[in-house]
């Protein structure tokens, strides 16, 4: 078991290097696609408050589905188990934006890492206060103690032009009556919550809380019970991959969340929590450098959660 982490994560930063050129950068959201494939960067910090970087691991990227696991956190926070009438827990098998099984299962989506189930829990969180898309960056604002997080306006106006897939998954939802809100106040939030930008050091400082039992152990401020945190993880464990979740569990063993702007975050519980970014993705949507990545790091320390 290593923990020389600095050296560990440069050693890996060398090896995923060949897999530059190899993925394709996000594009369905245009404002995505410009920018620069050629990046790798990892950090990772303790529940100490040790952290480790290797590359550009101060420049924002633009966080995408990360940023659903804050707004569960929100909600869980908000609404506790009622939360669990409108979405559900299990792996969907789907592409993140499918329309199908919503109409099979009564507008009722599988988890709340799919976009369907992310509506919703965005949903239930602009049901409890007049400005959502506030405090959800304030949330995230305190979690990464860093003030000056903020929107990429250009990144969510590009996705509402853009996002007709969920405007429908939306619209078809609030025909099954679930989403209580109005749609558009709803994907407006959504679409910034999204577009929020946030480096690799930042996303490991703002997950810390899922690594030490919900306790964000820089303020000792509890975020979630021990039970609930437990929960969250393991939803990002069965689905917060994509439909390539059981391969990350295989090769990683992990819980993780993606997002489509290349960044991944990776929990060990109770010792610490990891991001990675590189923005060049596999066809299930993960970064290709970002899971090779981490597929190394566990194999290296031995730290696969089985
Ligand atoms: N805003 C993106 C969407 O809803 C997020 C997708 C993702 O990162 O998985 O399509």
């Amino acid at each position: 078991m290593t923990t020389d982490y600095k050296g560990l994560l440069e050693t890996i930063a060398d090896e995923v290097r060949p897999l530059m050129g190899q993925g394709q950068v996000a594009n369905y959201i245009p404002a995505l696609a410009r920018v620069d494939p050629d990046n790798f960067a990892m950090a990772l910090r303790t529940i100490g408050g040790d952290e480790f970087a290797v590359g550009p691991a101060d420049t924002r990227f633009s966080i995408q589905s990360i940023s659903k696991v804050f707004t569960l956190t929100l909600a869980m926070r908000m609404v506790g188990e009622a939360l669990w009438q409108r979405v559900g827990r299990n792996p969907s098998g789907s592409a993140f934006n499918s329309l199908v099984q919503l109409e099979y299962e009564y507008g009722v989506p599988r988890n709340p890492f799919i976009n369907a189930g992310a509506l919703v829990v965005t949903d239930s969180v602009a049901s409890h206060t007049a400005d959502p898309a506030g405090l959800i960056l304030g949330f995230i604002r305190h979690l990464a103690d860093q003030d000056d997080l903020d929107f990429d306006l250009e990144v969510a106006k590009s996705e509402q032009e853009n996002g007709h897939r969920n405007i429908a998954l939306a619209y078809f939802m609030k025909s099954y009556g679930n989403i209580y809100n109005d749609v558009e106040h709803m994907l407006s939030v959504y679409f910034r919550q999204c577009s929020i930008a946030m480096s690799c050091r930042e996303l490991a400082r703002a997950f810390g809380y899922l690594a030490n039992n919900g306790v964000d152990a820089r303020t000792g401020e509890s975020m979630l019970s021990t039970a609930e945190t437990r929960r969250v993880n393991s939803l990002m464990q069965s689905c917060g991959m994509y439909e390539a979740v059981g391969e990350f569990a295989y090769r990683v063993g992990l819980p993780g969340k993606s997002g489509v702007g290349g960044g991944i975050v990776a929990v060990v519980p109770r010792r610490m929590s990891i991001c990675v970014w590189s923005p060049e993705l596999d066809p299930a949507g993960n970064s290709l450098a970002g899971v090779r990545a981490l597929e190394l790091f566990t194999s290296c320390t031995g730290m696969s959660i089985f």
